[in-house]
């Protein structure tokens, strides 16, 4: 959420700082702003809206500038208008700040300020920042000292740069549970939240650890913690490439990560899956392997769309391990009292590896003395570093405001890790041979699942102007359900909700009625004809069903008023397939409805605020 950018080199600075604004406008579209320090002089251009709106009002070609610092907001505090933009500065003009996080006790600090006469123009936390520092700045006359001193008074999070055209030959970094991510050039250097911003120009890039500091300048940079001591990094490679930061000739970002799937899933388990063995080496938890091997108790903790993905894991754990496991929102794991013991094994699950509720857990967990192992997407995040150990789900840069191909590869690992699990337990290597074989067919099966992409648009289409869903399913199917309700919600602003079909004749059943479309998801396993009832049960009360079947189902038809079929695997693999057309359905809805697809209202990528 939120994305800053801070460069100084011997580039012309404007064009580094929008083209940043544009690579990480998905973490927050509110506003967007810059300030360059041109001709010894800050000048601060900002703007509420999308960066094409404030890159209206900026003429590139009258920037010589080569030091500069930028943001694209996701408002915490204060409407996202132009004022409340970032940049921020203090009361003498002197000082510019841009802040990803929240500044808990901004309210108190910026009474003390009004009280000693200093003045503010926006809502926001962050200008209380910046005139913080502008006042301790007038105490020390020494740049970095003020932000160490603000730094160690503030509660909350941030990432922040800040720029003064009275020390115009440097720009100070630091963060506190945002990302931020130091890009190492040949006499220029970058800070960002992500290397999206950064790649462009160099690959070579430090990850800043939480409490750290880095300072820039064209001669070179320094790191260390907020409070003073000098640090160590090591210089990394970006991952990603260029190219796959672009739409590819797709009308979405959100369409092209759905038909990357095939791709993104192999990714996965190319080089885990010993197919042959029926074995999975995941090299990330050798260091861990006894702890896995004893643990008496898993526990997943995750958000959104991975805490969907960690209700499969659960699953798939249960059956092919026999370790109980217990999926945890990682919000309200940190702020009620988990029992933990030493040999409970936590599993963070985040796409960003910034979730800042995940990280708290994380945290909690660690605190508390149990393992905690993380799987995310981003190499270098904040929960990669963190965690004692883990797994990439290697599924390249999501840009897409809705995971799509985060959540399956997601899925792909944990099928991979309760097969790793069930092999050290009671798995024999025969029946671990079988589901390697199955999971091997994956890719496959979800590139034929998109030859139904036009029948799933036509569905789109009659439906567009339904006010609610009720998505349902049993088993492996019902986190699906609630992904596919969490999926359209998203990005098409309808009300859908999730439930176990089971739990219908509970209370939504009221809910059903001739405008109420309702999707099963209704694969084949032991409980196929439960749901089929169920699908009865809203037939008699004149619901619409929508039907995700399996290929060959002769008799979903006949209950249904629309099938989406999907080819069979076994049911642990099944919501890597179910999910697809879901995923269709709701990106179909939203440009029925001409949503903002890949940036909907009121959301961001990577959620760093709790
Ligand atoms: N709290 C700050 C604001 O509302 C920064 C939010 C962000 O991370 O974008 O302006």
């Amino acid at each position: 959420m939120c994305g800053i950018v801070g460069y100084i080199g011997n580039r012309k600075v404007i064009n580094v700082l929008m083209n940043g604004l544009k690579r990480m406008e998905y973490r927050g579209y509110d506003s967007a702003g810059i300030c360059v320090l041109e001709n010894d002089d800050l000048i601060t251009l900002k703007k509420k809206g999308k960066v094409s709106e404030l890159e209206s009002l900026v003429d590139e070609s009258s920037f010589d500038s080569t030091i500069g610092i930028a943001h694209t907001r996701w408002a915490t505090h204060g409407f996202p208008n132009d004022i409340n933009a970032h940049p921020h500065s203090d009361n003498s003009g002197n000082i510019s700040i841009v802040h990803n996080g929240i500044i808990e006790n901004y309210m108190s600090l910026k009474q003390g300020l009004i009280q000693s006469g200093y003045t503010f123009k926006s809502d926001t936390d962050t200008e209380v920042l910046a005139v913080y520092i502008g006042a301790l700045y007038e105490k020390t006359n020494d740049l970095e000292h003020a932000v160490r001193l603000a730094l160690s008074e503030v509660v909350g999070t941030f990432g922040l740069l800040v720029l003064s055209k009275t020390e115009p030959e440097k720009i100070i970094g630091a963060r506190r549970g945002s990302p931020m991510v130091l890009g190492v050039g040949d006499d220029e250097y970058i800070l960002a939240s992500d290397a999206t911003a950064i790649i462009q120009y160099t690959k070579q890039v430090i990850y800043l650890s939480d409490n750290e500091m880095a300072i820039i300048s064209k001669d070179g940079f320094t790191t260390k913690t907020i409070d003073n001591k000098a640090t160590k990094n090591t210089i990394h490679e970006i991952e990603f490439n260029i190219e796959q930061l672009e739409k590819g000739g797709y009308e979405h970002f959100m369409l092209k990560e759905i038909f990357e799937q095939p791709t993104t899933i192999q990714d996965a388990f190319t080089g885990r899956l010993l197919a042959d063995k029926g074995n999975i080496k995941l090299g990330g938890l050798s260091v861990v392997s006894e702890k896995l091997r004893n643990a008496k108790r898993i526990i997943i903790t995750a958000c959104g769309t991975s805490w969907h993905a960690g209700l499969v894991g659960e699953y798939m754990i249960e059956q092919l391990a026999g370790i109980p496991v217990e999926v945890e929102y990682a919000s309200e794991f940190r702020y009620r009292n988990p029992v933990l013991y030493p040999d409970d094994v936590v599993f963070a699950i985040s796409q960003s590896g910034e979730t800042a509720d995940t990280l708290a857990a994380v945290h909690e967990a660690k605190q508390k003395g149990c393992t905690v192992l993380g799987i995310v997407n981003v190499v270098g995040s904040s929960i990669a570093r963190e965690t004692d150990a883990g797994i990439y789900i290697h599924a390249g840069p999501e840009i897409g405001v809705a995971s799509t191909k985060a959540f399956t590869s997601q899925l792909a690992v944990l099928s991979l890790l309760a097969l790793y699990l069930g092999r050290m337990k009671n798995l024999s290597q025969l029946d671990g041979k079988k589901i390697a074989q199955e999971i091997l067919q994956i890719p496959d099966k979800i590139k034929s699942i998109f030859d139904h992409s036009d029948e799933i648009r036509a569905i789109a289409k009659e439906y567009s102007s339904a006010k609610n869903f009720i998505y349902l399913g049993r088993g492996y199917n019902f986190p699906v359900a609630l992904e596919g309700a969490l999926k359209l919600k998203e990005i098409s602003y309808i009300h859908a909700e999730g439930y176990p079909a089971a739990e219908m004749k509970h209370g939504p059943i009221a809910l059903i009625d001739e405008n109420m479309p309702v999707v099963f998801i209704a694969t084949h396993d032991e409980i196929y004809h439960k749901i089929i009832s169920n699908i009865e049960e809203v037939r008699a009360r004149k619901g619409k069903v929508i039907a995700i079947a399996n290929e060959g189902d002769t008799e979903i038809a006949r209950v249904a008023n629309h099938v989406i079929y999907i080819p069979e695997t076994i049911p642990m693999l099944t919501p890597i397939l179910s999910v697809i057309p879901l995923q269709l359905l709701a990106y179909y809805m939203a440009l029925e409805l001409d949503r903002t697809i890949d940036q909907p209202r009121n959301l961001a990528k990577s959620v760093t605020v709790e």
